[in-house]
């Protein structure tokens, strides 16, 4: 827009300076200081750019004097000419002033605007590294057990008012504190982080959660699961930590296995306090998938296969 104002100054100038021609004494006078009222109210309009309302003062203050000079309209009144000089240097001089300053804080504003957008996005992915760092675990990259205790309690209240159940399922690492003696606690590092992965992908629903409980004990919450359904789950886990294959050769696969224990309650029923009924259920049964032989699903209620 600058280069547009300054030709519009510029073309509006000349025209009263040819106006201010064909016109007689005094008039011509007034039409000169007209076109200095002129120049200060687009100055001021536009918010031209110093190094255009230069451009813009220089081009008119020529244009004046050519025609007072040139043409010889005031060539006898030289105090006319240099008052007229004079009136119009201060004006402009005082416009550019005051159009830079304006210019300048405009710069100032935009620049704290950007500024302050910067730093709220770094504060947003802060705040978002934050979040995700207080809710997973730095091993295993899955969710955490307060992740999973905040999970469970909503997830038991929604169950409750809408009267389904839910699963849960508890797993634990065979034999892994013999793992870690054998290989090395990086090994068993390694190995967590494998089964973890594993473990999400068993968790698919929405509503659905994998978690690390701690140690080398994971957790599943299962939103509007049964009893059945989450043993098929915990089962399908089992399979998969089987065919992930992690090496152990002592163990009895010669791979990593693990043991699974699995409840579903409803909490409509008053028998069940809160989610710790849950959880206690699924120790329960992991306690008698560890005591039967380990590597299978036990699933809450049932009597011991072995
Ligand atoms: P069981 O089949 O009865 O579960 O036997 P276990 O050896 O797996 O059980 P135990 O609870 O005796 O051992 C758990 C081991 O898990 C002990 C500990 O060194 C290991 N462990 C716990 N957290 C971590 C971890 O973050 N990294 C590694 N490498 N090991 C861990
Ligand atoms: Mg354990
Ligand atoms: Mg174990």
């Amino acid at each position: 827009m600058q280069p547009i104002f300054t030709i519009f100054s510029c073309v509006f100038a000349g025209g009263l300076v040819a106006i201010s021609l064909n016109s007689i004494e005094p008039y011509s006078y007034f039409y000169y200081n007209s076109v200095t009222v002129m120049m200060v109210i687009v100055f001021a309009v536009s918010r031209i750019q110093l190094k255009w309302g230069i451009i813009v003062a220089i081009i008119i203050s020529l244009t004046q004097n050519l025609a007072m000079i040139g043409f010889g309209l005031m060539s006898n009144k030289l105090a006319i000419i240099a008052i007229s000089n004079y009136v119009f240097f201060v004006s402009a001089v005082s416009a550019l002033i005051g159009t830079f300053m304006v210019e300048r804080s405009l710069r100032q504003n935009y620049l704290q605007s950007r500024i302050l957008s910067i730093k709220n996005r770094d504060l947003e992915e802060f705040n978002l590294n934050l979040q995700y760092m207080v809710a997973v675990d730095g091993l295993t990259q899955i969710a955490n057990r307060s992740t999973l205790d905040r999970t469970l309690t909503i997830e038991w209240q929604r169950a409750r008012r809408k009267r389904e159940p839910i699963g849960f399922i508890m797993m634990d690492i065979d034999h892994f504190k013999l793992f870690n003696d054998t290989y090395g606690h990086q090994a068993g590092d390694e190995c967590l982080r494998v089964v973890a992965a594993t473990l999400k992908d068993c968790a698919l629903r929405p509503g659905d959660l994998a978690a690390r409980y701690g140690g080398e004990e994971f957790a599943l919450v299962l939103s509007d699961t049964s009893l059945e359904q989450a043993r098929i789950v915990a089962e399908r886990g089992r399979q998969k930590i089987m065919e992930v294959a992690i090496s152990y050769k002592k163990s009895a696969q010669a791979h990593v296995t693990a043991s699974f224990g699995v409840a579903s309650l409803a909490p409509g029923s008053r028998r069940h306090s809160g989610p710790e009924a849950l959880i206690l259920a699924a120790d329960r049964a992991l306690y008698r998938a560890k005591r039967s032989g380990r590597n299978r699903v036990v699933v809450d209620g049932e009597p011991d296969s072995a």
